[in-house]
């Protein structure tokens, strides 16, 4: 979940149905060979919001057009194997009601699993996505975005990962009272020093992050600030992973990864799963956001006083000034291979994977507008000349053996005892 509260940019329909016709025409050996490697190969999805969006507006996941991005007819168009679905909890709840958010929507995920027993499937595990692709069903996972629902107890932490959550985003877009958030990059008055408070983890902050990493849960450094980072880096027993963040070599905006945070991460064992934005993918897209940002600033900080004390009505008058500024103008599809090739080339093969944020996002790339289109991913990676190991890697072995080495450390730490941490203000 990125920004949710821009308008929607109406999904061009026809370009998509365009892109798929295509194929067929210009069918060739690479496109025959892509086809076979991407049927057997296992997808992996680190970050695919359609719990929120089905929260605001119930639908049946079997119908096509169930969310923004995805459904079970797409996601099998799109050969997906393993979507991490969000427990996406808005900053709003820091407030009261994180961790009810949480549960409603893992009960959420469980109620549209069970719905579709033939085609779907709870997994918590690498054994479970291998078993969900050997039974040809969609193998759901779990990830929570956003540490404050955690209600600053290890405790609900605990119960969380009973409940079959498998990585937490330690921020979302705020700061929470044990973790630095890189903040809401989107807010046409951000200024990301409002949201160093800790300069990092706290003290409280790096016992969570250990009490993750003996409970096998993953830890997500998506959405944190640099600072945080590095504190991570320093603290965590496990390998970690960016569920849905980019590279800012090649867009540079807050919630992409530099150079030198990629090259840590994969040294440590770690992933970074390619955010599929428009906004994460291309700095011409980044370029039009800041300056729209800058023209709507004065206005959006009168709305913001007008607005003190009613969220919803500040929403609603943003929404409407952004509506204001035109169209935000989308990435071409084969961003996302250019940032997969960077992560290769800056931290090696096994570090790279896909993080999409599907209906999170309110600007997916023009040519992959949804989880339909992954296979185009294959394709053109084949195109380039990565071998099929290499592709089939990209695709969800990273994350296999990534997740794998954090199941490794919960087995590793088998022995130790809970944490008995208690959060003091
Ligand atoms: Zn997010």
């Amino acid at each position: 979940m990125t920004a949710r509260r821009h308008p929607r940019p109406v999904v061009p329909l026809l370009a998509a149905a365009a892109a798929l016709a295509a194929s067929p025409a210009g069918a060739d050996d690479v496109t025959a060979r892509a086809r076979a490697l991407h049927r057997e190969a296992i997808v992996v999805d680190a970050h695919l919001d359609a719990p929120d969006q089905l929260a605001d507006k119930w639908a049946d996941v079997a119908r096509r057009g169930a969310t923004d991005h995805f459904d079970l007819p797409r996601a099998a168009e799109g050969g997906l194997t393993a979507p991490f679905f969000s427990i996406y909890v808005a900053a709003g709840y820091a407030a009261g009601g994180a961790a009810r958010r949480a549960f409603e929507l893992i009960d959420l995920t469980r109620r549209v699993v069970d719905g579709h027993p033939k085609e779907m499937v709870l997994a918590t595990s690498t054994a479970e996505i291998r078993a969900a692709k050997q039974a040809g069903k969609l193998g759901v996972l779990m990830g929570l975005e956003g540490g404050h629902a955690i209600e600053d107890s290890l405790g609900v932490m605990r119960e969380l990962y009973r409940a079959g959550v498998r990585y937490i985003t330690l921020t979302h877009t705020n700061t929470n009272h044990w973790a630095d958030s890189s903040g809401p990059f989107y807010e046409a008055d951000f200024d990301p020093k409002r949201y160093v408070v800790h300069g990092g983890l706290s003290a409280f902050g790096r016992e969570v992050v250990k009490e993750m990493n003996r409970l096998g849960m993953i830890v997500d450094i998506s959405h944190v600030s640099d600072a945080t980072v590095d504190d991570v880096l320093a603290v965590s027993r496990a390998p970690v992973m960016a569920s849905h963040s980019s590279c800012r070599a090649i867009a540079d905006m807050p919630r992409n990864l530099t150079d030198d945070q990629i090259k840590r991460i994969a040294a440590a064992g770690g992933v970074v799963m390619i955010n599929f934005g428009s906004t994460f993918l291309d700095q011409k897209t980044w370029d039009w956001l800041k300056t729209a940002a800058a023209k709507i600033r004065p206005e959006w900080i009168r709305l913001r006083a007008k607005h003190k004390g009613n969220p919803a009505a500040f929403a609603a008058a943003t929404t409407a000034l952004w509506s204001g500024v035109g169209a935000r103008p989308r990435a071409p599809w084969t961003k996302v291979i250019e940032h997969i090739e960077h992560v290769i080339r800056v931290a090696g093969e096994d570090a790279v994977g896909l993080g999409t944020d599907y209906d999170g996002v309110p600007d997916p790339p023009i040519g992959l507008e949804d989880v339909s289109l992954l296979p185009k991913v294959t394709e053109e990676l084949l195109r380039r000349g990565h071998s099929e190991a290499r592709v089939k890697k990209v695709l969800g072995e990273n994350f296999l053996a990534f997740f794998a080495r954090v199941e490794a450390t919960r087995a590793r730490l088998a022995k130790e005892p809970p944490s008995a941490a208690v959060y003091r203000k």
